[in-house]
């Protein structure tokens, strides 16, 4: 398909580099040709006036009384000299109808490659997506599909099939809800409204959100972060740090801390969000960022619930915020992250 997008785009380059280098010529030819035919007039005028005025006699006429006609340019030599022109421009047209299609053709496929890695993300996102989504789907319709089939079920099994299944759809809606929260963030320009906000309110509105989940597993979250001013998405920056300390809470057991600090570095303010939790394989690090990954503790053991996209959506926030995101983890130890954002230079009001 790509291919064929190349062809034309290239095709329409070299239609019209061709058509601007074809007119120039043109006009060159006419200029030149009306120039030398100028100048073969005015040279001609200029002999006869002089002949007139009997200053000059060239050396081929010979003067006997009456004015000569005065040949000052052979017609033949005049034809040949435009047909040379004609094949010099035709020579220099063929060059640049070469150059510019192999300019054209890398050209057209630098401007479609970015387009190309664009559709090519999407298809993924829609397969990993549609995969991921199927899977709960298919489980859910087999088991009711078997219930359905059972002659013998009876109330207590059909209400118990039924809060599984309502289970299963919370887990679906909040998946749709993270592809939904991915896409947005994911689309070219999707800065939410920037605004002058300080750190502390970020944080506090984060906090705010997980403590339900903290109180349930008995985890104590210390927030040591200093106020600094920052210019951003409101509602972003506090959709990536629920998402941290969301983790921080799913990955620790219960009754450890979470300890929140930050530190100011070349205008940039580090936040550090530090767990006492099951810590993160070497292996799995490099990889933890990425859409649907699972580090092998979080599925396998307690199955603590998620879907691999809290990350992904984590580093696209920062990204959009120039910031920096890093991890350092050691298994059975902890995990912490750090994120990094620019300070503003202005003040909240
Ligand atoms: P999930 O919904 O699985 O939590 P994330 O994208 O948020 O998806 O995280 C990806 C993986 O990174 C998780 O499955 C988990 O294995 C690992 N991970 C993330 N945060 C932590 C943490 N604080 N402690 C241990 N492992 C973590």
């Amino acid at each position: 398909m790509f291919h064929g997008a190349r062809l034309k785009l290239t095709a329409w380059y070299l239609f019209i580099i061709m058509l601007i280098s074809v007119s120039f010529s043109g006009v060159i030819y006419k200029v030149i040709t009306n120039e030398v035919e100028r100048f073969t007039l005015a040279q001609r005028y200029r002999i006869e006036r002089r002949l007139r005025e009997g200053q000059y006699f060239p050396p081929d006429l010979h003067f006997q009384g009456t004015l000569p006609q005065v040949p000052i340019m052979d017609p033949e030599l005049f034809e040949e000299t435009k047909r040379r022109l004609l094949l010099i421009l035709i020579a220099v047209n063929g060059g640049i109808f070469i150059l510019s299609g192999g300019l054209g053709y890398f050209l057209a496929g630098r401007t479609l490659n970015p387009i190309k890695d664009m559709l090519d993300e999407q298809n993924r996102f829609i397969s990993d997506s549609s995969h991921e989504l199927r899977t709960p789907l298919t489980s859910l319709k087999s088991a009711m599909e078997v219930s359905l089939r059972d002659k013998n079920l009876i109330l207590k099994d059909a209400k118990t099939l039924i809060s599984e299944s309502i289970e299963e759809v919370n887990k679906l809606q909040l998946l749709s809800d993270e592809l939904l929260q991915l896409a947005q963030y994911q689309k070219p320009n999707s800065y939410g409204k920037f605004e002058k906000l300080s750190l502390t309110d970020v944080m506090k509105k984060a906090i705010r959100k997980v403590e339900p989940l903290a109180i349930q597993k008995d985890i104590i979250i210390e927030n040591n972060t200093c106020d600094f001013k920052l210019e951003g998405d409101r509602q972003g920056l506090c959709n990536l740090f629920i998402i941290l300390l969301d983790n921080a809470i799913k990955y620790s057991p219960k009754k450890k801390s979470i300890e929140l600090t930050s530190k100011k570095t070349d205008g940039l303010v580090a936040v550090y969000v530090k767990d006492y939790g099951i810590g993160i394989s070497e292996n799995d690090l490099p990889h933890i960022f990425d859409r649907f990954y699972r580090a092998d503790q979080s599925r396998s053991k307690d199955r603590v619930s998620g879907f691999g996209l809290g990350l992904s959506i984590a580093k696209r926030i920062v990204e959009l915020h120039n910031g920096i995101i890093e991890v350092m983890s050691k298994v059975g130890k902890g995990t912490t992250f750090i994120v990094k954002l620019h300070i503003s230079k202005q003040t909240v009001k």
